[in-house]
């Protein structure tokens, strides 16, 4: 008996180092383009008369022809969000001509001819930044007949749909395109991002940020099957937020109807055209199958256990990235989760604007964890092993991409790399600095520098306690006297 159950531990650490030695890999990494390293610098300069904005960054021009981009919030008189502003043709977007300035050999100026032209539909996008004077776009290109147009977007692949995101709360400018860059060098996917200069009707909008959205594209993106005519076979994103009012995306499942998660799911793709009531039927219960096996007392077990259904490693990254970020949205609002035929379930980090504690509400410590309270984690972290995969896979992290001198380097770089275009930005929006966007008022920042600064402290504090505590995330997984009996 006793040699047995020797035989067990020495064949489930076997199992263990065959598992670490491929799931813990950090040479691996994702070739990914960093823009702030690879493409034209501010010390490069122009030699024109300096008579029109002039920069080394991508300007993106748009050109509404004088219509009032829809998309803007509808509050009643004690502020509660009614619905959202469409045309007076009962439109949620307007078409418009967007105008890409991004030849890499030379600075930028509107007058430039310029790489990229296109129709587009435009809105205005997200959630709470919707009520920011400076707004996030949704832009669909489009051809001459209207129907959707896949292009190269600032050297990012082939796509239609692309997110206009302008930081505002975010005073240091660089939250989104740092994280879902670093995000992106060890996960499968994160958004690929570009800095760049906007210009709407001939009005300077500042600083921007040209992000994928989370879907399946052409060998791109979340790269997933297309539906397959006349099945329920597809490969699916889902996202967890308050809930589109788009009823056959919105979808019920299992964690919705036992009420073990209080937001909403809808299917992000397949997309309208190719979503049909069955197949959005068939993704709710193929999802809800996953879940009902996750909230089973199974949910650990070789062969019914999340095991066989999701990326363990996917999943452990996106807990230390919100964690290692206090990005407590996680789990909550633009929580991105996506599965190919017959493959497994991965996690796609989203937005960071409030991150490292820039959260408007109140303030979030170093100290502590939150994410084992979110929805499916709430189960995968009463798995000791689940627990020991994200301990493993931090301490790992922590030597590369989440070093503090991997990461001031990757700021220093970052703000160098802006340049100018930070002092453009502010010029615009220096009105920010003086308003109380987050509480209590002593949090707000008063300068860029200070926001940058605010930002590496807060890492370098967060890291700290985190490398100190990691392990107490195995008080989640401890063996209850329960459990023995279910196996
Ligand atoms: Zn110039």
């Amino acid at each position: 008996m006793k040699y047995s159950i020797i035989g067990i531990f020495a064949a489930i650490i076997m199992v263990f180092s065959v598992f670490a030695a491929t799931a813990f890999d950090t040479e691996s990494r994702v070739n990914r383009y960093q823009q702030h390293l690879e493409s034209r610098q501010p010390y490069e300069g122009c030699s024109c008369d300096k008579s029109e904005l002039c920069t080394h960054l991508p300007l993106v021009l748009i050109e509404t022809g004088g219509n009032t981009i829809p998309g803007e919030p509808i509050t009643d008189e004690f502020g509660n969000e009614l619905g959202y502003v469409t045309t007076a043709e009962n439109e949620e977007m307007i078409t418009s001509k967007i105008s890409v300035i991004s030849d890499e050999t030379k600075n930028h100026h509107p007058s430039d001819e310029p790489d990229l032209e296109s129709n587009i539909l435009i809105r205005i996008r997200g959630n709470s930044s919707r009520y920011f004077n400076k707004k996030n776009y949704l832009i669909r290109l489009t051809d001459e007949n209207g129907e959707y147009q896949n292009k190269e977007m600032l050297g990012m692949d082939s796509h239609y749909e692309w997110a206009l995101h302008g930081p505002y709360l975010d005073k240091s400018l660089i939250r989104n395109y740092m994280w879902y860059n670093i995000a992106g060098e060890f996960m499968e996917y994160a958004p690929n991002v570009r800095f760049c200069e906007v210009i709407i009707d001939g009005k300077y909008q500042g600083l921007y940020v040209m992000t994928e959205t989370i879907t399946n594209g052409d060998n791109c993106r979340v790269n997933i099957s297309e539906p397959v005519d006349g099945t329920d076979k597809t490969g699916y994103v889902l996202r967890l937020d308050r809930g589109s009012h788009t009823q056959i995306r919105n979808i019920e499942t299992f964690t919705n109807y036992t009420y073990r998660n209080l937001q909403k799911i809808d299917i992000e793709y397949p997309r309208s055209g190719k979503l049909t009531p069955e197949l959005a039927n068939a993704i709710a219960q193929d999802f809800s199958y996953f879940e009902k096996s996750l909230y089973s007392y199974d949910y650990d077990t070789e062969n019914y256990g999340y095991s066989q259904n999701i990326n363990v490693q996917s999943f452990a990254d996106y807990f230390i990235i919100n964690e290692f970020t206090s990005n407590y949205d996680a789990g909550w609002l633009s929580t991105y989760i996506y599965k190919d035929i017959g493959g497994k379930y991965n996690m796609v980090i989203w937005d960071f604007n409030s991150a490292c504690d820039n959260y408007a509400a109140y303030a979030f410590p170093a100290e502590g964890f939150q994410m084992q309270n979110v929805v499916w984690y709430f189960m995968l972290m009463k798995d000791e092993r689940f627990n020991q995969e994200i301990i493993n896979r931090y301490k790992k992290l922590r030597e590369t991409y989440l070093s503090d001198e991997y990461l001031n380097q990757y700021i220093d770089d970052t703000v160098a790399y802006l340049g100018d275009a930070i002092d453009r930005n502010f010029e615009v929006w220096q009105n920010t600095f003086e308003m109380d966007m987050l509480k209590p008022s002593e949090r707000n920042i008063k300068s860029h520098e200070e926001a940058i600064q605010q930002m590496k402290d807060f890492i370098s504090e967060r890291g700290a306690w985190m490398d100190e505590n990691i392990e107490i995330i195995k008080q989640y997984g401890h063996e209850s006297k329960n459990k023995k009996f279910n196996h």
